[in-house]
Formats: structure tokens, sequence, C-alpha cells
């Protein structure tokens, strides 16, 4: 939630009654946990512009850090919560890394009928790029949790998630759990600048950052048990609490001390990445974090045999 938003046909309201409206459905709507009156995919994205495409160019890696054959992504980005602008253009960045590098390619939708396990077996892995409130639940979608449990659990496949990744799933507690938290608040805003340590600085999908803890600007989920824990999935970056500005936040509570970042598991015979990162646009400008990005997708492909185990 916050940043900027939409409805879902973009309109501009103008008159004096509306914008009051608007600011009162704002006020509850800012009141509410994990979900948002400004809500909704809308039905078309907007196209980028070529300055944002150059930016995104000019930040992609040169080529994948693993020789593997060329996978296949689906990368999903319904929303039926808030719905994250960025949208479009982690959609572009992610399918100009696969066409650079090689990689892999991608069919991009927000159509939740692409989830049966017919149609999953082209895939190597799904990509949840900022999806929010899906509705689905083993009770009323049954065919779509089999159809993606089947595809990590059974079929040993891929889950990558980014950001809002983390705001689905409010029905199925299976999939939270293999997610490893569900959005509870961002006390760490947008605008704000944040402090990111390296956890584990010789892991391979931590070596786009050489090691080195940064700073950057964007909107920091915070993690909660008991989805997110150390116990549950192996944490490779978390916010770096002994930065003054990262620590002075108001309304933190004594387990924002560990938030998590990046951290990754099994799931099944397949493998989960997910990365906070990704709200504002200018994450998919960053090379040092599409970088982490291709990495973290190719481990979700099974391209990487890395250490997976939680260190708690
Ligand atoms: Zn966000």
């Amino acid at each position: 939630m916050a940043g900027s938003g939409r409805n879902r046909k973009g309109t501009v309201m103008t008159c004096r009654v509306k914008v009051v409206c608007v600011a009162a459905v704002a006020a509850l709507c800012l009141s509410l946990v994990g979900s948002c009156a400004f809500a909704g995919s809308p039905e078309i994205l907007r196209d980028l512009k070529p300055e944002e495409i150059a930016k995104i160019k000019a930040a992609l890696p040169e080529k994948a850090t693993k020789e593997a054959p060329q996978r296949k992504m689906l990368v999903f980005w319904r929303c039926e919560g808030f719905f994250h602008t960025v949208i479009p253009v982690a959609n572009e960045a992610l399918r100009l890394m696969g066409e650079k590098t090689g990689a892999y390619t991608v069919v991009t939708t927000d159509d939740p009928s692409v989830f049966t396990i017919e149609n999953l077996k082209q895939f190597d892995a799904i990509c949840f790029n900022n999806s929010t409130g899906l509705k689905f639940s083993p009770e009323t979608t049954p065919g779509i949790c089999e159809a993606i449990m089947d595809f990590v659990k059974v079929d040993g496949k891929g889950i990558v998630g980014i950001h809002a990744a983390a705001d689905n799933f409010g029905r199925w507690e299976e999939a939270r759990k293999m997610m490893g938290n569900s959005f509870t608040g961002h006390p760490w805003g947008a605008g704000g600048t944040w402090a990111i340590k390296i956890d584990q600085p010789d892991h391979p999908l931590t070596a786009a950052f050489k090691g080195q803890s940064f700073k950057v600007k964007d909107e920091i989920y915070r993690t909660d048990a008991p989805l997110y824990t150390r116990e549950n999935q192996f944490v490779l970056m978390s916010l770096d609490m002994s930065d003054p500005a990262t620590k002075n936040v108001g309304g933190l509570k004594p387990s924002d001390d560990d938030t998590g970042i990046t951290w990754i598991k099994d799931w099944g015979k397949g493998r989960m990445f997910y990365c906070s990162l990704g709200h504002n646009d200018e994450i998919f400008y960053n090379a040092a974090i599409l970088r982490h990005y291709l990495d973290g997708i190719q481990f979700a492909f099974g391209d990487y045999q890395v250490d997976t185990k939680p260190k708690p």
C-alpha cells in the first residue's frame, strides 16, 4: 500500500465533493491493513516511456550467471487488492532481462485461468510480480491451488516473489507458508532510504552486492512470525537496524529488529525465492538489484545448486 495508485479505469476526479470523498476513502484505506479502496488491476497496463526502457536496459546484466538451457517464466501480476504502479516497469524489466541474457522467455498475464496443471507444464517458474489480494483458496478455487502446488512440490519447479507477492493468499494458508510472509504493514515507507545488510555475503544469490551492505529508497514490508522466522526460511538479506534512520522509524515493534528482505526455501521438490524490494520504479533501474533478481530467478528454475538450509 501507500505510494501511488489508481482506480480501475484511471479516472481522475476533479470536483470538490469527489475530492473530499476520495480523501475520506483514502483515510479509511490507510486505516485498513492489506486492502485498499484504490484496488484492482487496470484493464490495460500503460506502455513505458522510451527513457524508462533506456534506464532498464542500462542496468541489465550482460549475461546470466549460470549457463543453462533457456527457461520459461510465467509472470503474474493480478491485483485484487492494491495496484502497484511499478508493475508495468517490473514486467518489462523481467522480459528484457530474459531476452538480453537468453536465460528465459516470459509470458505475462493477470488472467488466473493460466493456473491449470496442463498449462503450467510449459513453465519453469511462476513470478508473482506485485500481485495483491488474490482470492485463491482450496475451498473456492481448488483447481488453481492444486495446479500451483503441484507445479512446485511435485514437478519441482520454482516460485519467484517480488515485493507485494507477500500480500496474497489471505485465504490460502499453505501458499502463505510457502511465501514466508503475509503483509501486515510497511513502517518503512516508499519515500525513505533504508539500510540493507547482507546476512549471507558468501552465498551465490547475494553475489550481486559483493558482500557490501547498501541503502535503497523503497517501501519495506514488515516481516512477522509465525510465517516469517529464520527457522522457516534461509534469510539472505535483511534490514540493517544499526542504521539510525532505519531504526528510528515510528511505530516499530520489537520483532521489527529482524525484518527479512530476501529469503529462499525448498518447497516440496521445488524452490521459492522472495525479495521485498520492488515497490518503486527505480528498483528496476538498479543494476545490482536486477542481477540479484536474475540469480534468484535462476535459482527458482533449479539452475543453481545452493545452500537453502535455514540458519536460525
Ligand atoms: Zn508496495
